[in-house]
């Protein structure tokens, strides 16, 4: 066991998948949970992935030694505000949202002396949200970034670096800046061109009737998984990391153009280099352990 009492707020596909893994690996001696809605807290005891549900986030955060903020990035301030004069002294507050640098301007101001509020981010998840979404194994050799400020308490962080680490994930820690810029290379920008490509072809669709659906090939049905991500999410995320995800899409931009001019002069050498290049980077990603090589692409991955 590493936390004796542990609380989830929100309990969508990050919070259950969390419950599950420290159930099944004994990290907490308890599991307090509660959502924002009744219909989520009936699901979640129907489930049964925590030992108590409660109607509020007050109820739930008494006498926890760890408290997760597993709702979305733009809720993150609320919850904050309702549960800090109820958090104990020596506690640790903890979140899963997937920008740093909001989410740090959210909670810090409502988090009492004494408490330690060590920021997080998981890069694991799926498509799917929700209590009947989360499955233990969600974040095995998947990382974790915790991005601590300035002057956190040591001991605390070496202890939720240690929960994450039992509940299968690589952990690193990272500047919050940085991580929200790495996170929209790698995360937010992908995201937001699958969902235009898709919106694209949806507008195709009336031309063409239902070929881009008859004939979807793996290039478009992946951006269509990606693209059917929860927009709530999705929405806090582009308005709260708004400076480096216009910053990477500015470069995307830069870099369409070069393409799109080499495809119209027929520049057959820059097309073919870029791609050599691009390919490279696929292997380097599998060589990581990050991704395997299998043809399926994920589609063999039931949730
Ligand atoms: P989810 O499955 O949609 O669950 C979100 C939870 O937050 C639900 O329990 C929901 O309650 C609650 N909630 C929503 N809006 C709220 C509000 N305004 N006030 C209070 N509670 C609210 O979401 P998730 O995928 O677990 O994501 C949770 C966090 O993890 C987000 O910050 C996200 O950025 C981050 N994250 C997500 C992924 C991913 O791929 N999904 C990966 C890494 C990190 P109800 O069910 O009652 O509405």
């Amino acid at each position: 066991m590493i936390y004796q009492r542990v609380a989830l707020i929100g309990l969508g596909l990050i919070a259950s998948s969390m419950a599950h893994a420290m159930r099944r690996d004994g990290l907490a001696g308890s599991i307090a949970g509660t959502a924002r809605s009744a219909e989520t807290r009936e699901i979640a005891r129907e489930i049964g992935f925590c030992d108590d549900v409660f109607d509020t986030a007050a109820e739930a955060v008494a006498d926890a030694d760890l408290i997760i903020l597993a709702v979305p990035v733009g809720a993150m301030a609320d919850v904050s505000r309702e549960i800090g004069p109820h958090l104990k002294p020596g506690s640790t507050v903890t979140d899963v949202g997937s920008v740093k640098g909001a989410v740090i301007q959210a909670v810090s101001p409502h988090m009492p002396h004494g408490v330690h509020f060590i920021p997080g981010h998981p890069l694991a998840g799926t498509e799917h949200s929700g209590p009947r979404s989360g499955f233990a194994e969600l974040f095995e050799r998947r990382w974790t970034i915790l991005t601590p400020v300035e002057g956190t308490d040591e001991e605390a962080v070496a202890k939720l670096r240690a929960f994450w680490e039992a509940i299968g994930a690589h952990v690193d820690t990272m500047d919050p800046d940085h991580h929200d810029l790495v996170l929209a290379v790698t995360s937010h920008c992908p995201h937001l061109i699958a969902y235009t490509m898709v919106g694209v072809a949806d507008d195709l669709r009336r031309v063409t009737d239902s070929e881009v659906i008859k004939y979807s090939a793996a290039g478009f049905r992946d951006f269509t998984r990606i693209a059917a991500s929860d927009p709530t999410m999705w929405r806090d995320v582009f308005l709260s990391n708004k400076e480096a995800t216009l910053e990477i899409l500015g470069r995307f931009t830069e870099e369409l153009f070069a393409l799109q001019r080499a495809i119209r002069t027929g520049d057959g050498e820059h097309l073919f280099d870029y791609f050599t290049h691009t390919r490279a980077i696929r292997r380097g990603i599998i060589e990581a352990g990050q991704d395997t090589d299998a043809p399926d692409f994920g589609r063999g991955v039931k949730r």
